[in-house]
């Protein structure tokens, strides 16, 4: 199955083009070395030897030095659509997508209204066909209206195509509610995805509560509020044989009870964000803190290095942007009334490039690996260099400087949290679902052959 038949896609012209030279690394397919990437009608025709690769009409991307990945795969996006298209829409979230070396993304249900029924489903699902520049999978909720009370007619959004549950933006506070949900998912699949925060305990919180929190007088969400719904929803996935992906993991105390709840044969797999990767909560001391309000909240730094561990043993198996665009109307306002959520998809790699490859705390191997991570967990096909696969390929320039923000975004929201950083690597071309979904405008391609 291709990443075009298992999710929603404008349709366009196959992609025929040679990455000439290219330093082309796919971890999981076990490729690496210099090659000339063949993509032919949209696929990877061939990985021919330096310089040899010929195919007739095509055009060629002189590609020396940069390198060629699998494209990304981001489980977690929001679109905004419906309901908030001032902030994002399918057009300009996939658009922002492309531009992150993204070939696919799953979109949240949070919606005004939520995606609870199969007509919501079949609606989107439409528009992607009509406006995605690369595929697109939609989430429902696991709740009615996201009230936590009544199911949604799960089996029913399963055949619409839903391709899984979540409540995101949510807990669903009640353990009976869960376990309905859990039932029901065995029966029917689809990846239950989890926004895990005990409401009693985050109350009013606004950022970590720890030393930083107290010091600004700002009320804190503890990392327990988040580790004890992990800990009841791994042992109710365990109890049904029901299967859950956990959300945004921020802190230690988590990845503590993801990594026992797999060691005990327990369905979980587990995103983590690039923000908290990248940051800490000594952030929100800035004087741009709106920049860095988001919830799951910035932890401690002992915290990042859990993530980080995590990620490089598998208990993390993938990197999610939680791309969340908002207006800055619902920025420009006092930290506490901010919107919680910030933008990603544009700059996930280069923040991750700039931050954790480059100081030499992961190796690229791994990030390549992650950045696509997150389509296993959904039962999406993981993109792959392999010839005779669709073409889903990010050609990067590791070496490329840029400062985010500079040249405006694709997005239609600029909450991006690397908004005035200069990072190193730079997404040149994206070709999603074998069509070229973005090309860089300051990055020339070459001449047809
Ligand atoms: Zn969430």
């Amino acid at each position: 199955m291709s990443l075009t038949e298992a999710l929603d896609v404008r349709p366009g012209p196959a992609a025929n083009l040679i990455l000439r030279r290219a330093t082309v690394l796919d971890p999981v397919a076990g490729i690496d070395g210099v090659h000339d990437v063949v993509v032919r009608d949209g696929e990877i025709a061939e990985l021919a030897g330096p310089g040899e690769g010929r195919s007739e009409g095509a055009e060629i991307v002189e590609a020396e030095g940069m390198h060629a990945f699998p494209a990304f795969f981001d489980p977690h996006v929001h679109l905004r659509t419906p309901g908030h298209e001032h902030k994002e829409d399918v057009e300009t979230g996939t658009r922002a997508a492309a531009a992150g070396g993204y070939c696919g993304i799953l979109a949240m249900a949070n919606t005004e209204p939520p995606v609870s029924s199969a007509a919501d489903v079949a609606a989107l699902r439409e528009q992607a066909r009509a406006d995605a520049s690369v595929p697109v999978g939609f989430m429902a909720t696991v709740t009615r209206d996201m009230k936590g009370e009544e199911l949604t007619e799960m089996v029913e959004l399963r055949e619409a195509g839903a391709v899984g549950f979540t409540d995101d933006g949510l807990p669903i506070a009640s353990a009976r509610v869960m376990l309905r949900a859990l039932q029901y998912q065995r029966l029917c699949g689809g990846t239950i995805a989890l926004h895990e925060e005990d409401p009693e305990l985050s109350g009013a919180g606004v950022m970590h509560e720890g030393p930083v929190s107290a010091a600004l007088g700002l009320a804190g969400v503890p990392s327990v509020s988040e580790s004890t719904m992990i800990a009841r929803d791994a042992a109710l996935a365990a109890y049904e044989n029901a299967r859950i992906h956990v959300q945004h993991l921020s802190a230690a105390e988590s990845v503590d009870v993801v990594r026992a709840a797999k060691a005990a044969g327990v369905q979980i797999s587990a995103e983590a964000s690039p923000h908290h990767l990248c940051l800490t909560d000594e952030e929100v001391r800035s004087l741009d803190a709106r920049r860095f309000k988001m919830n799951p909240p910035l932890r401690r730094e002992s915290d990042r290095q859990a993530l980080i561990a995590a990620l490089r043993d598998g208990t993390i198996e993938c990197i999610a942007t939680d791309h969340a665009p908002h207006h800055l109307d619902e920025k420009e306002v006092p930290f506490e009334q901010a919107a919680f959520g910030v933008t990603g998809l544009e700059t996930a790699f280069a923040a991750l490039h700039t931050e954790l490859v480059m100081p030499g705390v992961i190796d690229l191997g791994l990030l390549v690996e992650r950045l696509a991570g997150g389509a296993a967990p959904f039962d999406v096909p993981r993109p792959t260099l392999a010839p005779g696969a669709e073409a889903n390929v990010a050609l990067c320039d590791l070496a490329a400087e840029w400062t985010v923000g500079e040249d405006g975004y694709e997005s239609r929201s600029s909450n991006s949290w690397c908004e005035g950083r200069t990072l190193t690597g730079r997404v040149l071309v994206t070709v999603a679902a074998g069509q070229v979904a973005f090309r860089l405008r300051s990055f020339s391609l070459g001449v047809a052959s």
